[in-house]
């Protein structure tokens, strides 16, 4: 990457704007919760709750099922069982209608619009919360919402940049802030720090962890190292079943968490840092 870049974890405070009672009972809870692709079960009767102000992590090797369990949640995968945001009932509704419900995702590829600038990409997602009418209505600055989520994802000096030109991290930093101003109450985030340099996953990782103060996050990772730093709670998955969950400490000393870790390794499938093995 070539030119530094900073997060602004301070301006975060002026894009989380929803006032703290709103948020104060907020959870996801999935109870049950199975995928099947043709005969193969991806997902297999996960039970995992989620609350405000945990950050949690989602490891587990390659194929575990991490990235189908999002997809079932924001409605991009059929599921079978039950997830529940607060009293809303998330399966069988689709994307558009579990975006609006206050759940927000990124993707292990951002997916953000190349060829619109940074700030056209924050103002169409901070319009879908705030309607068609507002959207169309031509403005001549950026809500303060959408400024202040440029600044805390570091990129005001780039914001008529297209967004396809951004560095790999850049655009999943865009892809945070798109949620910020989507007012998204739960943010699960697929592998956000795969390729970036060592500055950015801390300024990443500062990042998620405030935002994870005010809103329910649930971050994919596969860097043990980064889970180790950041994470508040850990949740291990393994073809398709929650094999450990708890405290970053407990659940990484966990012989079973080890095993698959080193099981994964030794097939060569997946990526393990070395600090997964220290028992070994
Ligand atoms: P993870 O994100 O933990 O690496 P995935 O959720 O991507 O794992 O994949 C879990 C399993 O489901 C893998 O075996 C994968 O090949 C399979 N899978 C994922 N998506 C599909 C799909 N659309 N059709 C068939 N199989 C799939
Ligand atoms: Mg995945």
């Amino acid at each position: 990457m070539s030119e530094p870049v900073q997060v602004d974890v301070d301006a975060l405070q002026d894009v989380l704007t929803a006032p703290d009672a709103a948020f104060q009972h907020d959870y996801l809870e999935i109870r049950g919760l199975k995928v099947v692709f043709d005969g193969f079960t991806a997902v297999d009767g996960v039970d995992l709750t989620v609350t405000r102000g945990d950050l949690r992590f989602l490891i587990g090797p390659n194929g575990a099922g991490k990235t189908t369990m999002v997809d079932a949640v924001t409605g991009l995968a059929k599921g079978s069982g039950s997830v529940r945001f607060g009293s809303t009932e998330l399966l069988g509704k689709n994307p558009t209608r579990i975006a609006r419900a206050g759940i927000g995702r990124t993707f292990q590829t951002a997916s953000v619009f190349g060829e619109l600038t940074v700030l056209q990409n924050l103002d169409i997602a901070a319009g879908s919360s705030r309607g068609m009418r507002t959207l169309l209505r031509r403005r001549k600055s950026p809500p303060s919402e959408v400024e202040a989520a440029l600044e805390t994802i570091g990129l005001t000096r780039v914001a008529q940049v297209p967004a396809g030109a951004l560095a790999h991290g850049q655009k999943q930093w865009l892809e945070i802030g798109m949620l910020l101003v989507q007012n998204a109450h739960v943010l699960l985030l697929d592998e956000p720090v795969a390729g970036m340099s060592q500055a950015e996953r801390e300024e990443t990782g500062l990042l998620l962890r405030r935002i994870g103060q005010q809103r329910t996050v649930v971050v994919v990772e596969h860097d043990m190292e980064f889970m180790r730093t950041y994470a508040d709670s850990v949740t291990v998955m393994h073809q398709g079943r929650v094999l450990a969950e708890g405290p970053v400490d407990q659940v990484t000393a966990d012989a079973r968490v080890i095993e698959v870790y080193l099981g994964n390794r030794s097939h060569g499938r997946g990526s393990v840092q070395t600090s997964a093995r220290r028992d070994s």
